[in-house]
């Protein structure tokens, strides 16, 4: 049983670096030795906003090297350095045979997400579905992006149906909301708006893709501008707040795509008005897709060097100051998108 440092929530608003026994790897599970972790907003969440209990370890983003195998696990072995999905399925329900693994029914959102990486050590169950060997030639800081925000900012554009050629626009510019900007840019979008007024993030869109950045004040305005009032062909909510959404269903044509993937903490009801676009238009949501297979789908993108987010990495934290890096990325200070977290 081996003792580990480990960050959980202490209470609202607030996280503690504790020592914690982590239990040896169950049937199915695989313990690993934490190489790289980060923070991303649903940690913010779950901290600040949903009723997760003190003492609860955070984190579901990770790069590490497997230390040991439960029984059972036959696809990876001690040694291997690999992702974990932070949306853990089991691969054989009903859910996941439809290939909607992030909604799994054996393991239940919001039960699913992987807690406990921003830790030296961490467990994760079905193993063999949830884990993808990291290629020997690409770095931590690369693999660690298809375990969420890839995976999400990618699914925001997939499910929202993009065709190559046809206009998006991208309401806000935060780490998943930058992962959408590069994965409209890859699907082939004609015309990329994104939304945002942080200047770090606004440079980081443009990077990554962006045709044209407007800010969040008359944005719904400007966007019909720039697209000879029409409106665009899919909208995407990055933020999960109600104005926000709002803008969504504003700024899309007559019969085009709102893709949400914010999440609304603390927001219990959207309501959608029923005239104008409303005759027609399609709404979808996505929860981050995780599993073997989309893990090795993210990774072969990264690899062959058609989408690079290593650049999101702003800062370089140890875990022993995990308290102030949570700090850090709440008040959005120095420019921080994403902070590279080591033991
Ligand atoms: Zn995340
Ligand atoms: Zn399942």
């Amino acid at each position: 049983m081996p003792r580990v440092k480990a960050c959980v929530k202490a209470g609202p608003g607030q996280v503690n670096l504790v020592d914690r026994d982590l239990p040896d790897p169950t049937p199915g599970q695989a313990l690993i030795r934490t190489s790289l972790t980060t923070i991303c907003g649903s940690d913010l969440h779950m901290i600040d906003d949903f009723p997760v209990p003190a003492g609860m370890p955070q984190g579901h983003e990770a790069v590490g090297v497997i230390e040991s195998v439960g029984s059972g696990v036959e696809r990876f072995k001690r040694g291997d350095r690999v992702v974990s999905s932070c949306i853990v399925s089991c691969g054989h329900c009903y859910v996941c045979e439809a290939g909607d693994t992030s909604m799994c029914r054996t393991y239940r959102a919001p039960l699913n997400v992987l807690f406990g990486c921003q830790a030296e050590a961490y467990l994760v169950s079905s193993a063999d579905r949830n884990l993808a060997v990291v290629p020997a030639d690409m770095t931590d800081k690369q693999a660690i992006f298809a375990a969420d925000i890839m995976s999400t900012g990618f699914a925001a554009v997939e499910r929202g149906h993009l065709k190559p050629g046809q206009t998006v626009a991208i309401f806000a510019q935060g780490p998943v909301g930058l992962c959408a900007t590069a994965a409209a840019k890859y699907y082939g979008a004609g015309r990329i708006i994104a939304v945002e007024s942080v200047p770090e993030r606004v440079a980081m869109a443009k990077r990554l893709g962006a045709d044209d950045v407007v800010s969040p004040e008359g944005c719904v305005e400007r966007i019909k501008e720039l697209t000879g009032g029409r409106g665009v062909d899919l909208a995407i909510e990055a933020l999960g707040k109600t104005a926000t959404f709002d803008a969504c269903i504003k700024v899309i044509r007559h019969g085009g795509t709102v893709s949400s993937v914010g999440v609304y903490a603390g927001i219990s009801t959207l309501s959608i008005p029923t005239s104008d676009v409303f005759f027609q238009f399609t709404l979808v949501t996505s929860y981050c897709p995780g599993g073997t297979e989309r893990l090795q789908f993210l990774m072969n993108l990264m690899q062959s060097g058609k989408v690079d987010l290593a650049p999101l990495f702003t800062h370089d934290r140890k875990l022993a100051d995990i308290a102030s890096s949570y700090d850090l990325f709440r008040q959005r200070r120095e420019g921080v998108l994403k902070i590279a977290v080591t033991p």
